[in-house]
């Protein structure tokens, strides 16, 4: 507001100038042309002098115009560098002044234009988030300069290949964002484009030498998808946010891709954010529940201990299973938090069970990214009083081809202090045999799909047969998972020596029942005992508590 006062005033001073510049002009008309040729007349000596004060006006004049006339000049050229310096700022605060693109303030207001121009000619807009796949690594990699200069070249390509009239716009980061018109019955222009995009961006990008590759995952929304919502700045932001929908389904399905928006991405984001703030909820308030699975010696069916299999006691949705919520969690971040909760709570557990019972649990493949978690894990059983031997850690063959280095250390920094490592899922993934001989695992766990197979499924039971023969010539002891009826246990107890645990033994059960049923087995640490060992416990922690105090 305060801005544009100022042009107004100029102009109003121009007028007041230009009105004195008319006025002196009158004048002189009306007084010089008698006064100069009175004057003319008595050089040549035909008429006497004018009147001195006419002629002294006149001089006034004259010097009157050429000074108005100055100040005229002087003023426009003032208005004009002001209204440039207003444009170059309009410009600045509309542009990303890294790249020269819009920027997403500019981008709402011009995406609106844009759409009502394409309404008056009957075209649709379609916008395209474009989302840089692991820019970060980039940044993190070689430094944000060369970032920055990655992110100029790409801002180059994607102006190169979209229409001359379509807005390019960087919304931070490695977001860029494209509005372009096209005709409902050409799609396929659509296509075309994002198609081209991904392909000007996957080209390599070479800065000083170093050759940078990149991809970026597309995601593209039509307006005509938004009928309904008036014609404004509103309508653009719900087609970018449609757009950022479908992005994140291009990079769920393996990025370096585009995706259109279907309306049924909406609803799946929309129970993907509720499981989130669920799961962190769930976590908070200690919602997330081991359950345990017995495994059974098959020779002897005696028990020889428990698997822990978290469950998440939602109050909204009852029991859930961890396929669906640690996969989230692992995306999330939050997974060594989950895990550590439920491993505490597993080891309290476990300590009124009857001593010779192990207890095996899960491991992501994140949480093995940590160097430091073998150190971690072996605090929580000193400070529980768990002996590290009667501890199972099973790892799935996808950690090994993650970081190999970093899990090779975590297993032999475990293995050093006692806790038994089992290879988990065998036959799903890829490890090698050489793998397998290369790394100290204690156990083979063969997958359940194979195992709930071998009472139909000839294949399935030849690759059971197949996995015990090698860890017997491995000397690796094997467990069989998804024992289901007596007939698999059967043809399992024919093929050797081996552990056991599925539905047939009893589905996974929470801390209660597991202990109630261990009671029933005369299985349990009497409670007598178990008061003393936490007496004992209490008071071991008071004793040290003042010497690290003072430490
Ligand atoms: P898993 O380690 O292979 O666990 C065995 C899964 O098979 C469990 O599913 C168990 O309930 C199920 N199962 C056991 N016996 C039978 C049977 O006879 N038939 C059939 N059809 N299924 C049987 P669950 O509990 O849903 O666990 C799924 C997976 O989630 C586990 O597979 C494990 O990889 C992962 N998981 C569970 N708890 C945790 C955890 O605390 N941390 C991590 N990182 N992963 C976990
Ligand atoms: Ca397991
Ligand atoms: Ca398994």
């Amino acid at each position: 507001m305060a801005r544009s006062a100022k042009p107004e005033q100029g102009d109003k001073r121009d007028f007041i100038t230009f009105g004195i510049a008319i006025a002196a002009i009158i004048l002189f008309v009306g007084t010089a042309g008698q006064v100069l040729a009175q004057t003319v007349k008595n050089v040549l000596g035909q008429a006497p002098a004018p009147d001195p004060l006419l002629l002294n006006a006149v001089i006034l004049n004259v010097a009157l115009i050429i000074l108005v006339w100055r100040r005229y000049r002087e003023l426009t050229a003032e208005i004009e560098q002001r209204r440039e310096a207003e444009a170059l700022a309009r410009r600045l605060a509309e542009t990303d002044p890294l790249t020269g693109c819009l920027n997403r303030r500019s981008l709402s207001a011009a995406g609106a234009a844009l759409l009502q121009a394409a309404a008056g000619e009957r075209r649709l807009v379609a916008a395209m988030m474009l989302d840089l796949d692991h820019f970060k690594a980039i940044n993190d990699l070689n430094g944000h300069k060369v970032g920055d200069q990655v992110l100029v070249e790409l801002a180059r390509r994607i102006r190169g290949v979209m229409p001359a009239d379509a807005l390019v716009a960087r919304l931070g980061g490695d977001e860029f964002a494209c509005f372009m018109r096209f005709d409902a019955r050409s799609r396929e222009a659509v296509d075309r484009h994002a198609a081209a995009l991904l392909k000007a961006i996957s080209a390599p990008v070479v800065i000083d030498g170093l050759e940078i590759d990149i991809s970026t995952s597309i995601g593209i929304a039509a307006s005509d998808g938004l009928e309904g919502a008036s014609l404004d700045e509103c309508l653009s932001q719900a087609l970018v946010h449609r757009a950022d929908i479908a992005m994140y389904q291009a990079k769920k399905a393996g990025r370096a891709q585009f995706a259109w928006f279907e309306p049924a991405m909406e609803n799946e984001l929309r129970f993907r954010n509720e499981l989130e703030v669920g799961i962190r909820n769930g976590v908070r308030e200690g919602h997330f529940k081991p359950y345990y699975e017995r495994q059974i010696d098959l020779a002897t069916g005696d028990l020889i201990g428990f698997e822990m299999l978290a469950r998440w006691e939602s109050p909204d949705m009852g029991l859930v299973g961890p396929d669906i919520f640690i996969p989230i969690a692992e995306e999330m971040g939050i997974i060594s938090e989950m895990s550590d909760r439920l491993v505490e709570q597993a080891l309290a557990d476990a300590a009124g069970w009857s001593e010779h019972l192990t207890l095996s649990i899960n491991v992501s493949p994140v949480q093995l990214r940590d160097p430091w978690f073998a150190q971690k894990l072996l605090q929580r059983l000193h400070a529980a009083h768990f002996p590290p031997q009667r501890l199972e850690v099973e790892i799935t063959e996808s950690c090994l081809h993650e970081n190999l280095e970093v899990v090779r250390t975590v297993i032999a920094s475990l293995k050093n202090q006692g806790v038994k490592i089992s290879l988990d899922d065998f036959g799903t993934g890829y490890s090698s045999l050489s793998q397998l001989r290369s790394l100290p695992f204690d156990r083979i766990k063969i997958d359940r799909s194979f195992v709930s197979g071998v009472d139909g499924d000839e294949n399935a039971a030849t690759i059971v047969e197949s996995i015990v023969q090698l860890g017997q010539g491995l000397n690796l002891p094997i467990t069989a998972e998804g024992v289901e009826n007596e007939a698999i246990l059967g043809l399992l107890r024919g093929m050797g020596e081996m552990k056991a645990q599925g539905y047939h033994y009893g589905r996974p059960a929470d801390a209660a029942a597991t202990r109630d049923w261990l009671a029933s087995q005369d299985l349990v640490v009497p409670a007598a005992e178990l008061e003393a060992l936490t007496a004992d416990e209490a008071a071991r922690a008071a004793e040290t508590e003042p010497a690290r105090r003072t430490g």
